[in-house]
């Protein structure tokens, strides 16, 4: 049962908007109705565009500090709101509290990097006489906003993956409408309230519910916006792309992460790390530990270790202070990687630890020695799953890991600096983390991927750059 409250409203143009359809908006772990959310039609998403226009035109009228006071602001409001913000996630996305107020200090963390970027936007001078003809000129570079842009999130983490894209689009003096993921919507309209309160203009922000087919299609064919931010999987961001015609499109997609654990200095630690970066959130980050590659002199110890740490962790309620794992976004999300636990089985594949399924709770599950053409090994899971194998040269743990068609960021444990340098040069992937774990991510660090894992950059600064156009000027002097 839902009351009149549970009913939400868009955002659109600085106003709270009636849906004239909703759809019902369950928790992934108790299947309970939690809102009804409305599913905008291509009208409304064009009344958005119009407001986003209007809302682009107030953000230029901004100064840097302006616009900069108005993110510390949001920021300062969320921290004030912390814990409501962490129960819209564990509500909507089953992420567990613990998780989920992780997942809003980094929020409060990257609005107040954006605060900060808003007042170093620079531009350079061009040394003009350089040139034969560039003689008696004088020229340099300004950034200036883009104007509308669309973002489109995930379901994952829709706190901060918003705040990757409202942050550095207000930073730079863009207006934004966010199209969230059907099943996370609650964070994105708590969001707006929250920017709404911190001063942002009207029509600055604007959020359109609905599905991705309709409300998405509308933003990343119309030209009046200007860039699509997209975040999601592989197949919705190639035919984003495909559509999206000469505006600029940013895609962070998926990934099937890898570590290779060369040496370490202490074994047990590395296998805490590998703990963490595997089942955390149950498997369902982008940069999630899917596949471990252990030197084979230290594969049994590595193991042992591993799977003794994954017996401790707790799944169950999101709401409980001391689960660690909770349910997949979907029953069916569950089951498509149970399907995989069976053709692994079935393949001969032992199965280290887990495997179970308890409704949409997918039982952390370590496999030993994946062949390279299991699932597991190829696709990515979005679930607690991983493969832990064993390799004898440093060669051959490059080029598995390199086997992969996504490349986003990998980790390389090992006491010997030439072979990190050597990781560095040689991994094919956006970035290389040495002696951790591929899950890790700081919120101003460039972030995205090579091969299917997308285009562009993220991290604030980074994003401030593929959200700016840059401008020369040349005088004649
Ligand atoms: P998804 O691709 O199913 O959905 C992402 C967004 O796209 C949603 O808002 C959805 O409504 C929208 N969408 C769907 N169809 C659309 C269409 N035709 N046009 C426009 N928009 C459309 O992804 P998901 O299941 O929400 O998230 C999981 C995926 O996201 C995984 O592949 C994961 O790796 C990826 N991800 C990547 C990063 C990263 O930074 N690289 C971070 C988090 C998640």
């Amino acid at each position: 049962m839902t009351t009149n409250s549970d009913k939400k409203r868009l955002y659109i143009g600085g106003e709270w908007l009636e849906g004239n359809d909703h759809y019902d908006l369950r928790s992934p772990y108790s299947g309970k109705v939690i809102a009804q959310v409305p599913l905008a039609e291509k009208e409304t998403v064009l009344k958005a565009i119009e407001c986003a226009e209007q809302g682009a035109k107030e953000m230029k009228k901004l100064t840097a500090l302006e616009r900069s006071n108005i993110l510390e602001r949001a920021a300062e409001i969320f921290k004030e709101r912390l814990e409501e913000c962490a129960l819209i996630l564990a509500k909507e996305n089953a992420k567990p509290l613990k998780a989920a107020r992780g997942e809003i200090l980094r929020t409060i963390e990257t609005y107040k990097f954006a605060a900060e970027e808003a007042k170093r936007i620079h531009g350079e001078t061009i040394p003009m006489d350089a040139a034969k003809n560039g003689k008696g000129r004088f020229a340099y570079t300004k950034r200036e906003p883009l104007g509308v842009i669309a973002a489109i999130t995930p379901f994952n983490f829709p706190f901060n993956l918003a705040a990757h894209k409202l942050g550095p689009a207000f930073a730079a003096g863009n207006s934004v409408i966010i199209k969230p993921a059907s099943q996370t919507p609650l964070s994105a309209l708590a969001a707006a309230g929250i920017f709404e309160e911190a001063g942002l203009p009207k029509g600055a922000l604007n959020v359109v519910t609905g599905k991705g087919s309709v409300v998405g299609n509308v933003l990343v064919t119309d030209p009046r916006i200007k860039m699509v931010t997209f975040t999601g999987s592989v197949e919705v961001g190639l035919g984003i792309k495909e559509r999206a015609g000469l505006k600029k499109v940013t895609l962070e997609l998926g990934s099937n992460s890898a570590v290779i654990i060369d040496s370490a200095a202490d074994l047990d630690a590395v296998a805490q790390r590998c703990v963490e970066g595997s089942f955390a959130y149950s498997g369902q980050v982008c940069i999630s530990v899917q596949r471990i590659y252990v030197q084979e002199d230290l594969y049994e110890s590595f193991l042992q270790k591993f799977t003794e740490k994954t017996k401790q962790l707790k799944f169950g309620d999101p709401e409980s202070e001391d689960t660690d794992l909770s349910a997949l976004i979907s029953i069916n999300e569950a089951k498509r990687v149970e399907g995989w636990i069976e053709s692994a089985r079935n393949a001969g594949t032992e199965i280290a630890y887990g495997g179970q399924r308890t409704g949409a709770i997918l039982h952390p599950t370590i496999i030993k020695n994946a062949g390279s053409t299991q699932e597991v090994s190829c696709q990515e899971a979005f679930a607690p799953i991983v493969s832990v194998n064993s390799y004898k040269t440093w060669d051959e743990a490059i080029d598995l890991v390199n086997d992969s068609l996504y490349g986003l960021q990998a980790g390389v444990y090992t006491t010997s600096m030439p072979k990190a340098f050597d990781a560095v040069e040689r991994l094919e992937v956006g970035g290389v983390i040495v002696n951790d774990i591929p899950s890790f991510r700081v919120d101003h660090m460039p972030y995205g991927g090579v091969k299917n894992s997308g285009t562009g950059r993220e991290g604030i600064k980074y994003s401030v750059e593929e959200m700016t156009e840059l401008k020369l000027a040349v005088f004649t002097l």
